[in-house]
């Protein structure tokens, strides 16, 4: 029968609740008994839950992974305040009648307790002034308040008072410690070194302090020690108390491991980004998944991604052994590219150099493989943040040398990546559902429109667009041997037309289909008036049934957003041919910027004339600006913004 949870609800513990929670009372600060054997009344009592595998719980015979461990309790030698509440402890304090417990407010108080008054208005007792010094220690006019006094108070205020300020889930008295609750070793399980030697948790260490403390305390009360050294003892009882808790208090120093190492308290378990809600509930590790540098490689396909040999061994994908496949699943065994195998009874073996050929020989109809990734295995791609569905797309795995992930440079755009040390996550498909809905709906072939403006997310980058537009420079001219030479270093398979020449326009003309028409500025001709000098540029593109008559190609034509090719393209071709143009186009304009050589210089950083004097114009202009407000600022005549001075508002 499942239940609904219908709500939570987070409450102070009572000291009968922690009593009645424990099934050992703690009364030994040992650990192990001189043969090894945990101490009954110690901090890892065998009845507080079992750690080791093969052992059995002594409370509720359950075994490791049952039993989820049981609660101990420590009693308090003296009172000792939670630090985790004393902003709360204050607030109350402040509000309590020194001489009668009333909460000193008339009426309810839904947010904030007002200061305290001078006078009780119950029993007009004069009320002296309550200091707080961090970490924990109250004053009442300079005179230390210690907890078993403020304990007093707020156990004889009224319950109806708790009602009027909303004092919810509990007793005030109860934020001051009489019994201490141990927690199960489930949750601070001791680790067996190589050596033998055991090593107990942090939380282990600081229970044993508390314990042997607090035993101290006792006795020395119990002999009628002198006070200075019971309160001595009852403030380090406190110290070890609050810093179990958290040990990052201010005014209380670090509680450290013998190492020198500072101790983890219960609030540095779970705060923080490594805590236990950030870095263990919120965020999991996935299976099946790598993480990874990314560099560029403009030669693999705008679908591909380059996956080290490393990774690949790594990741793997099940494979069904049927009669069909059983040659080639013994191949790949034969091969070492088969980590795991699965028999009938579900029983998994890892293949190792020794089982090998015992697998090859009983592998039959029904186990399943569970093969490493190789090539064309559909795989998920993805780069944080991810803010829209193209940070994640499905790429082709492409086995390759090194230790980075390989991406074509075309699809930087929709994962928002450059290649300064940007790391992408891989994930492979474990069925065959998930990899046909990938590679249906999230391959890059299926994702070159942006989902938010229509146009191209995808397209040539960088080097990419320089070769191309050098390319379709006007007086760029090729043999029919270089022009094939150079399709070969691209790696583009196509056959050239009977001809002696070609220019450079004609060469990319070969890459278009015969459908395409189209006309439009790029983009240096954006910035030009007439047409004459967009003409004289070479600025207008026009292409005429597949042939590149005028224009040079860049950014506007085949890069990403604009990309008014593409766009073309992708409305008279299919996906896959759109693909397709685009890796060529990529790997053409790479092997002709290699073929022909680019570089720059510092003297390509000069600023033209031009743009030097429109600085110096701009810089004069607000000086005068600045000037002209400081002058308004002297004559009192400034504007004043709302919200500000006037030496604010002349500053904005
Ligand atoms: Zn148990
Ligand atoms: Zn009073």
């Amino acid at each position: 029968m499942p239940f609904k949870i219908g709500s939570i609800e987070f409450k102070l513990m009572s000291p009968e609740l922690i009593k009645s929670n424990a099934r050992v009372r703690i009364v030994n600060s040992e650990l192990y008994d001189p043969d090894g054997y945990p101490v009954e009344g110690g901090v890892i009592d065998p009845r507080l839950g079992v750690i080791d595998p093969g052992l059995y719980c002594r409370t509720c015979k359950g075994s490791i992974g049952e039993c989820l461990g049981h609660f101990g309790y420590l009693e308090l030698a003296k009172p000792v305040i939670n630090v985790l509440y004393v902003k709360i402890i204050y607030e109350i304090l402040k509000a309590t009648c020194a001489k009668c417990s009333r909460i000193m407010v008339e009426g309810d108080v839904a947010e904030g307790l007002p200061p305290t008054p001078s006078k009780c208005p119950y029993c007009k007792a004069e009320q002296k002034k309550i200091k707080f010094v961090k970490p924990y220690t109250f004053y009442e006019d300079n005179e230390e308040l210690d907890p078993l006094v403020i304990r007093e108070r707020f156990e004889k205020i009224p319950d109806e008072d708790l009602k009027k300020i909303q004092f919810n889930g509990g007793r005030p008295e109860w934020l001051i410690l009489t019994l201490f609750p141990i927690p199960p070793v489930t949750m601070r399980p001791s680790i067996t070194l190589e050596t033998g030697e055991r090593s107990e948790d942090d939380l282990t260490h600081k229970l044993v302090d508390i314990v042997r403390i607090n035993q101290s305390l006792k006795e020395n009360i119990d002999i009628g020690a002198p006070e200075f050294i019971i309160r001595d003892l009852w403030e380090l009882l406190q110290y070890h108390i609050s810093t179990y808790f958290d040990n990052e208090l201010t005014g209380a120093p670090l509680a450290r491991h013998r190492s020198g190492r500072p101790l983890k308290g219960i609030v540095q378990r779970l705060k923080a980004k490594e805590g236990r809600l950030r870095g263990n509930l919120l965020g999991k590790r996935v299976n099946f998944s790598a993480r990874t540098v990314i560099v560029p490689d403009p030669r693999i396909s705008i679908n591909e991604v380059g996956v080290p040999e490393k990774i690949a061994k790594e990741l793997t994908i099940p494979v069904n052994v049927t009669p069909l496949n059983i040659k080639d699943v013994k191949n790949l065994i034969k091969e070492d590219k088969v980590n795991y195998v699965t028999r009938p009874d579900g029983r998994k073996i890892k293949i190792t150099p020794e089982n090998k050929n015992d697998i090859l020989k009983n592998i039959t109809d029904g186990w399943v493989i569970e093969r490493q990734v190789e090539d064309g295995d559909i795989s998920l791609f993805n780069r944080q943040p991810s803010l829209h569905r193209i940070s994640i797309m499905a790429h082709k795995v492409k086995v390759m040398s090194g230790q980075a992930f390989r991406l074509n440079p075309s699809v930087c755009f929709p994962y928002n990546a450059d290649f300064d040390g940007d790391e992408m996550n891989l994930h492979i498909l474990q069925n065959e559902e998930a990899r046909t809905e990938a590679r249906m709906l999230m391959s890059v072939e299926n994702n070159i429109v942006s989902p938010k403006f229509g146009g191209p997310v995808i397209g040539l980058e960088l080097d990419q667009v320089s070769g191309v537009y050098m390319l379709t420079e006007k007086n760029v001219l090729m043999t029919k041997e270089e022009v094939s030479q150079l399709f070969a270093s691209a790696g583009i398979d196509i056959e050239l037309p009977d001809k002696e020449t070609f220019t450079g326009k004609e060469v990319f003309s070969l890459l278009l289909p015969d459908n395409l028409n189209i006309e439009f500025e790029n983009n240096e001709a954006k910035n030009l008036d007439s047409l004459e000098e967009k003409k004289k540029i070479d600025g207008i593109v026009v292409i005429e049934n597949g042939v590149l008559k005028e224009g040079r190609i860049d950014k506007v034509a085949v890069g990403p957003e604009k990309g008014k090719i593409i766009n073309k393209l992708l409305k008279i071709l299919d996906k896959e041919k759109v693909k397709e143009f685009i890796d060529n186009c990529g790997r053409l304009g790479i092997a002709y910027l290699m073929k022909r050589g680019y570089s720059i210089g510092l003297s390509d950083f000069d600023l033209p004339k031009s743009v030097q004097k429109e600085i110096k114009e701009k810089l004069e202009e607000s000086q005068k600006e600045a000037n002209k407000l400081i002058e308004k600022y002297r004559e009192g005549e400034i504007r004043i913004l709302p919200g500000m001075t006037p030496e604010e508002s002349l500053e904005t």
